[in-house]
């Protein structure tokens, strides 16, 4: 596996696959790797000739007072882990490699933001499309890997590819969960030892507010309501929203109907956790 931290490695490499012929599948993450991250590499490697992962901390799509500045980081361990899953280069630029100079053109996007973690992350999806577009420049994959444990940043990714014709295909996949439901995530690692055992409640709610949609509950309300209830009693974390949308449009929902993604996002001591469950009522899960 090749290491690159310039802008012109990265190039040096799409340009030799190209030439080769190869199809690439890209890999963006923030580093930190775990299951669910690798899931994403093992598929692009299925998938593709060449794989390349991208370990970036985007500092665009962190608010003020977020967690920038502690964003977990182990590039080392992360170079191994890579390596093993198959990836053929690994791309890990500083913020100077990747934002030289002030953005001549700056992103904002459109829609699908005023709902969800957009409410609370002001700007936090133009800095994700913004890195997207740039690694897709960079990499020029044709496809690109994203988890479905985002799903908001999916259904923006999958507007942004499709609103300005990105020649790319985006694949979604599935969420990579501990042995108790939780799902893997980076940030799990600032739960207390208390929070962590509280934690799968939070997809247990989802669950079974997915379930009384699937067995006939029409008002959204409702599914809502009983989700939240389920929160409060058991994941002791201070709920952020829940919120049940049209999916990948992120509408509100007159009452349960078609594709949908039932979400939530909670706050413990130093963790926001998310999670979601995007099902449609005709076809269950
Ligand atoms: P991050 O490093 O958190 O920005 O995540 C990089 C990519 O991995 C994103 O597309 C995430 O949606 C995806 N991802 C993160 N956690 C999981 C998970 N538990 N299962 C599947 N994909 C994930």
């Amino acid at each position: 596996m090749k290491v690159v931290k310039t802008v012109a490695e990265l190039k040096d490499f799409v340009r030799a696959e190209k030439n080769a012929g190869h199809q690439i599948g890209l890999v963006p993450t923030m580093g930190f790797l775990h299951e669910g991250h690798l899931a994403l590499a093992e598929k692009a490697r299925k998938d593709n000739d060449a794989v390349i992962m991208s370990i970036f901390v985007n500092p665009l799509q962190f608010g003020p007072n977020e967690d920038f500045e502690r964003y977990p980081r182990d590039v080392e361990r992360d170079t191994k882990l890579a390596a093993a899953a198959g990836v053929d280069c690994l791309f890990v630029p500083e913020v100077e490699e990747m934002y030289p100079a002030p953005s001549v053109v700056t992103m904002t996007v459109a829609a699908r933001t005023d709902k969800m973690c957009g409410v609370k992350r002001p700007g936090h999806f133009d800095g994700v499309v913004t890195v997207v577009t740039k690694l897709f420049h960079l990499a020029q994959p044709d496809k690109a890997y994203f988890g479905l444990k985002d799903a908001q940043q999916f259904a923006v990714i999958d507007g942004l590819v499709n609103s300005l014709n990105f020649p790319v295909e985006i694949i979604g996949v599935e969420t990579i969960r501990e042995e108790d439901g939780l799902a893997k995530s980076s940030r799990n690692v600032y739960l207390t030892e208390e929070e962590r055992i509280q934690a799968p409640y939070l997809q247990k709610a989802l669950q079974l507010g997915v379930q009384s949609a699937v067995q006939g509950e029409k008002s959204t309300e409702k599914v809502i309501e009983r989700t939240i209830s389920y929160l409060q009693e058991h994941a002791g974390a201070a709920v952020d929203y829940v919120e049940l949308l049209s999916y990948p449009e992120l509408e509100p929902l007159e009452q349960v109907q078609g594709k949908m993604v039932l979400a939530a996002a909670v706050n413990y001591s130093k963790a926001r956790l998310i999670d979601n469950i995007i099902f449609n009522v005709n076809e269950g899960r």
